[in-house]
């Protein structure tokens, strides 16, 4: 059995042009925007048309299948905002592959007692913080967030939603239970450069790497530039390059291969050419997939800062802004997509992936399954985003025969 890639490429092609804009070549469909909503009913229409009951639910994530859902479901898809100036496959990609997978399956007859549903999640990207859907469907919204979350313009959550017809406090009743899902599978681009280099067609996500931030001061004494002796100096700049080159240190003597550390944002203040840097804020964001290591990486920056502080006559403080848990994909899952992967002698490798996805909420539910196909170059979250139309092939057959395997469950 196959999926009709012609199909799914016009209905990709059809959506990218929701949200385009001329001049920057890029997608535009932040959550909750005109756009964003335009392309919910774009898909709601499409739906129908192909014939599957759709709806939207308190959070604004549209779902589209069939049958009551009397048993566990099987649920696909990802989701269908974007950052500003994106591309058109990301989340997108998920969404569309589950309608074509569903429609493929009807074609073929394929019966079955297990509803199949596909979903496109509202504001995954993080323009209100990001997995709002997703979090909705697993239930893990209060009330204070959803009053108080807003953008970087300080537009609110619930004025947003408002301005669309919707009351942000019906998200709290979007939840599913447990036993109304069987499993969760959702397919993306990998977002990064692993498969495009190596070569292969699928990666099989065993895990989504957790993630803390921190937000750290280093702070010495502002001094002239030109009267301040270089050896009687509180140079907190000195200190942050010292921690840069510890980095590589820190990652071999703690880390894995797995592990990611990167200092993303850096301010010297006061900031003037001709002033020693009295201090020092930056952010540090580490990353591995085992949680037992994320805490040892936290505690190595947090000696390594302390000495770093001392040699240069600093002050060290640092806040924790977050800390997320890896969160391992189900290990049945991930087998059973491998398996189908193979069977189509696919090239594939079984990795973490680095960014977050509407999966590891998911999982918290149910068991859920995340399938990569290659972005050339890596680029992602750009107008540059692209994935080969074979590869979407694949990587869709692979999503049609993981629901296949798993109604056989
Ligand atoms: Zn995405």
């Amino acid at each position: 059995m196959q999926i009709n890639c012609d199909r799914l490429k016009a209905n990709l092609l059809e959506l990218s042009k929701i949200g385009y804009n001329e001049d920057d070549r890029g997608v535009y469909r932040p959550g909750f925007s005109d756009a964003d909503m335009q392309a919910r009913a774009w898909l709601q229409d499409k739906a129908k048309a192909a014939g599957y009951e759709t709806y939207m639910d308190g959070a604004g994530n549209v779902f589209f299948g069939r049958g009551e859902r009397t048993k566990p479901a099987i649920l696909m898809g990802s989701h269908i905002d974007s950052v500003p100036a994106g591309g058109i496959f990301d989340g997108t990609l998920g969404v569309m592959a589950a309608l074509e997978v569903m429609q493929t399956l009807d074609e073929n007859e394929v019966e079955s007692e297990t509803p199949i549903w596909g979903v496109a999640t509202a504001e995954e990207e993080g323009r209100f913080g990001g997995m709002f859907g997703a979090q909705a469907i697993v239930g893990k919204l209060n009330p204070d967030w959803v009053l108080s979350a807003h953008d970087a313009d300080d537009v609110y959550l619930k004025d947003a939603m408002a301005a669309q017809g919707l009351d942000a406090m019906a998200a709290l009743d979007a939840a599913w239970r447990p036993e109304q899902l069987k499993a969760f599978l959702e397919l993306h681009i990998e977002q990064g450069p692993v498969l495009f280099q190596d070569n292969l067609q699928i990666g099989v996500v065993d895990g989504i790497s957790g993630v803390f931030k921190w937000i750290v001061h280093l702070k010495g004494k502002a001094d002239h530039a030109g009267t301040a002796p270089m050896n009687k100096r509180s140079d907190a700049f000195m200190g942050l390059a010292d921690f840069a080159h510890e980095i590589d240190r820190i990652i071999a003597e703690n880390g894995t291969d797995k592990t990611r550390i990167t200092v993303g944002k850096v301010e010297l203040k006061p900031g003037n050419p001709h002033t020693v840097p009295g201090e020092a804020v930056f952010t540090i964001v580490g990353r591995d997939m085992d949680e037992e290591i994320m805490k040892e990486l936290a505690n190595t920056c947090h000696k390594t800062l302390s000495a770093i502080a001392r040699r240069h006559h600093l002050r060290f403080e640092y806040e924790q802004s977050s800390w997320l848990g890896p969160k391992p994909c189900s290990k049945s899952i991930s087998d059973l997509i491998e398996k189908q992967v193979k069977k189509r002698g696919y090239t594939y490798t079984r990795m973490p992936s680095g960014a977050g996805h509407d999966t590891q909420f998911l999982s918290e539910i149910t068991e859920a399954g995340l399938i990569f196909i290659p972005s050339v170059n890596g680029v992602s979250h750009a107008p540059d985003e692209w994935s080969h139309w074979h590869d979407v092939e694949s990587g869709t057959n692979v999503l049609l025969d993981a629901v296949q395997a798993l109604l056989k469950t």
